[in-house]
């Protein structure tokens, strides 16, 4: 596979995702390594799920909230003079549009509403990701995680080769409810029984957070400037109170309040239209195995780490999980 190192690297790890070399020596390692490269992407598409693709042509503001109207969090962008597809547009856009062009809520954001989305892909292709980054339905859903973590995208379009169709867009989050439901028959690894103080699988230094006073703008600049998927959002007494992350943003869209960037954290909360209640958490104390549980039947991409006084330690996202089990026993540290 091209990318991938041949040899295994087997190194100790300060942060504990890279396997011990003792550790190489247990077949439990490998359970869901194996797992993963023994099926194809193709495996985890289903059966019937709403595609919506983009000519490039179209306005970005229609775009976002064609996505809002058809409740999708992303789409491939097709080129019509190109005839191929050239990327993907997903809410992380929209927060970059938003972030650079807002002034206040007096101006309307002139580049949401002219510009079309290939004129914003000239800006913005200087700085980022400039070719659609895809897999084949043959491939294994190994490189699937692989090239999603890699790449840092939470989006990648299986492309039948022979056909150039879009099958689907697959997740970190398809793919760990593929490994729940299929996974059942494979034997439990026993490090599943490790707590999450031991197991050290997530991020627990340098959390971005914000504060529950703090404008939606501050936010979406975290957004941008360290690239994390969610902010856990903090209130005066340093507990968490509420979770705010890229996909909450697109409600700026569906209400119309983009022009309102100056609303605090807790407005833009109590606003949110298809919010979960409360914060979705897990406990140093607690084990892997209950953990990859709620992670999975909860359908959310992250958990916070708390303490008994719910201050945040950490984050357990899907990205750190599957590092975990299913890159780290394959010698790949690709977080
Ligand atoms: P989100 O979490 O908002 O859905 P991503 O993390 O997937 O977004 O996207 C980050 C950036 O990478 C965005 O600018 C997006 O357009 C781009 N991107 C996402 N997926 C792909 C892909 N498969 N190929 C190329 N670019 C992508
Ligand atoms: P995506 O499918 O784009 O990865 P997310 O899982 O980040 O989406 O978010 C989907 C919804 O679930 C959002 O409304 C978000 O606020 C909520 N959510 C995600 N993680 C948590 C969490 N740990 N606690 C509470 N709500 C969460
Ligand atoms: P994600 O973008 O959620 O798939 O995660 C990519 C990496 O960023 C993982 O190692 C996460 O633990 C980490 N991460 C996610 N959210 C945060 C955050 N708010 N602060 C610090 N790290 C984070």
């Amino acid at each position: 596979m091209e990318g991938l190192p041949e040899v295994p690297l087997f190194e100790d790890d300060e942060e504990g995702l890279v396997m011990k070399s003792t550790d190489q020596l247990d077949p439990d390692n490998f359970v869901y390594m194996n797992f993963f490269k023994s099926h194809c992407c193709y495996d985890a598409v289903p059966t019937s799920s709403k595609l919506v693709i983009f000519d490039t042509t179209l306005e970005v503001k229609k775009a976002f909230f064609a996505l809002v109207a058809n409740g999708v969090r992303a789409a491939p962008l097709w080129d019509s003079k190109l005839q191929v597809f050239v990327g993907m547009l997903t809410i992380t856009d929209f927060i970059n549009i938003l972030h650079r062009y807002y002034r206040s809520p007096l101006v309307q954001i002139y580049e949401l509403e002219q510009h079309k989305i290939e004129t914003w892909r000239e800006i913005y292709l200087q700085y980022s990701v400039n070719a659609l980054i895809s897999i084949t339905p043959e491939s294994s859903l190994f490189e699937a995680i692989y090239s999603l973590l890699k790449n840092k995208i939470h989006r990648l379009p299986v492309i039948d080769p022979e056909s150039g169709n879009v099958l689907h867009i697959l997740t970190h989050k398809r793919i760990l409810k593929f490994l729940h439901i299929f996974g059942s028959m494979i034997p439990k690894p026993r490090f599943l029984q490790r707590k999450m103080s031991e197991v050290g699988i997530g991020t627990f230094r340098h959390i971005a957070t914000v504060q529950d006073s703090a404008t939606v703008y501050e936010a979406l600049s975290v957004f941008v400037e360290r690239r994390v998927s969610a902010l856990p959002v903090i209130s005066q007494q340093g507990k968490v109170v509420a979770l705010y992350s890229r996909f909450d943003v697109i409600n700026l869209a569906a209400q119309k309040n983009y022009n309102q960037l100056d609303m605090t954290m807790r407005e833009a909360m109590e606003m949110r239209s298809c919010c979960m209640e409360g914060v979705l958490k897990c406990f140093p104390h607690e084990t892997l195995e209950t953990v990859i549980d709620r992670i999975a039947e909860a359908e959310v991409h992250r958990l916070v780490l708390v303490d008994s006084e719910d201050r945040v330690g950490g984050i357990v996202s899907l990205s750190d999980l599957l590092q975990a089990l299913v890159l780290s026993p394959a010698g790949i540290d690709a977080l």
